[in-house]
């Protein structure tokens, strides 16, 4: 019972308990608030991770297009591939290739993707009036601050951002790829990032694309005529060949000479010997169908061939043709006039089933054409 002497009063002892308890309760706050700091933090973080899982997705998802893109040959279908593939990255955005072309100076929309407004038209200007294109360097404004807008775009109403990055082939900017927000979308810098990466294979596709543009244009197109050469012609059978072998159908050739050219390049010189045959090229142009081709298969003799043509139907043409070849040179500005020319034609199978035994008639026919009297065509 002694020990009871040693408590303190029970007053004292409450009022010790009650500041416990504020402790406890001024605690229990302080956790709870940051309980909900945590939550938030953990909130923030989770959004951040899924955003850098999306920007990996999406930096695969670039890479492997690219991969596709840089296999492309044509400019069409590169530019086309790449608005689909920004599109399908920013469907909120509206995306546009634009190239630069001299004739006439301007900036040219190869393709877009996504609402444009009409106020785009401001970017079709001449290209060194295109800041980006002049700089070289990317315009990138992520905020709804029209001050800092690329000038020719701050007209536009509702535009929220935007990134427009050059297009470069060796060093020389030959167009834009902009990505145009207009509605509220929270891109950063590193949006940019994947743009600028984007825009750096494209430079690269497109250069290689012009490449084999020129590699093409070198080996199967005659320089002087502008027409397909002699090797693409022969391909261009043998392909036929297989064609009809497989599916049927019958298709026609024909072997045009010019007569007593040499005449003309001894009476009138090279020169304009080498005018008759672009006058020639360029009227057999206008008056064959696009499915028909028409090459230069060797100094003045034309190969050409008619898909699906009969005999009859090209030996009408090449009459038609050969009325108004001679017509261009009697009324045309050449000093030579009155040219004409002969025409073997044949048909497969009827005449021959290999290109070898159908070029051989084309010339045996060609040469009956010459031997009577020249201006004719002989199609048996
Ligand atoms: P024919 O009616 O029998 O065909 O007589 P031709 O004079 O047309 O035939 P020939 O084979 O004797 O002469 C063909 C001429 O075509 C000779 C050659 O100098 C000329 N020629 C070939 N290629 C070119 C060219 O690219 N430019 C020019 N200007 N002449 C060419
Ligand atoms: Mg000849
Ligand atoms: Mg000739």
């Amino acid at each position: 019972m002694a020990q009871t002497k040693d408590l303190p009063p029970l007053d004292q002892f409450y009022s010790s308990l009650n500041e416990v308890l504020v402790c406890i309760q001024d605690q229990e706050k302080r956790f709870s608030s940051q309980l909900v700091e945590l939550k938030k933090r953990e909130e923030e973080l989770l959004l951040a991770y899924q955003r850098e899982v999306q920007r990996v997705k999406q930096l695969q998802e670039v890479i492997t297009s690219m991969e596709i893109i840089l296999n492309f040959s044509s400019e069409q279908e590169i530019s086309e591939s790449v608005v689909k593939i920004l599109h399908k990255l920013y469907p909120q955005a509206a995306i546009r290739f634009l190239i630069t072309s001299t004739h006439p100076a301007g900036m040219k929309l190869q393709a877009h993707a996504g609402q444009l407004p009409d106020q785009l038209e401001a970017c079709k200007i001449n290209p060194l009036d295109c800041p980006v294109i002049k700089r070289g360097k990317s315009w990138f404004n992520p905020f709804e601050n029209k001050d800092l807008f690329c000038p020719k775009l701050a007209s536009i109403p509702k535009l929220y951002g935007h990134i427009c990055t050059p297009l470069l082939a060796n060093g020389v900017a030959f167009g834009i790829l902009s990505v145009i927000f207009h509605s509220l979308y929270a891109f950063d810098h590193y949006d940019a990032e994947v743009i600028n990466a984007f825009s750096t294979y494209v430079g690269i596709a497109f250069t290689n694309a012009r490449l084999v543009k020129i590699a093409i244009n070198e080996a199967f197109i005659d320089q002087l005529t502008g027409l397909p050469n002699r090797r693409y012609v022969l391909e261009a059978l043998q392909r036929e060949i297989s064609r009809a072998e497989r599916y049927g159908g019958i298709f026609s050739v024909a072997l045009i000479d010019l007569d007593n050219f040499k005449a003309v390049n001894d009476l009138y010189g090279h020169t304009e010997g080498d005018r008759v045959l672009v006058l020639f090229a360029r009227i057999a142009n206008q008056v064959f169908r696009k499915t028909d081709i028409v090459a230069r298969y060797g100094g003045e003799e034309f190969l050409l061939l008619f898909p699906q043509t009969s005999l009859a139907s090209s030996i009408d043409a090449v009459e038609r043709f050969k009325a108004l070849f001679n017509q261009a040179t009697l009324f045309g500005a050449l000093k030579a006039g009155n040219l004409t020319f002969s025409a073997g034609l044949v048909e497969y199978p009827a005449d021959g089933k290999n290109a070898e035994s159908l070029l051989e008639i084309c010339d045996k026919r060609l040469y009956k054409a010459k031997k009577n009297g020249r201006d004719k065509v002989v199609g048996k």
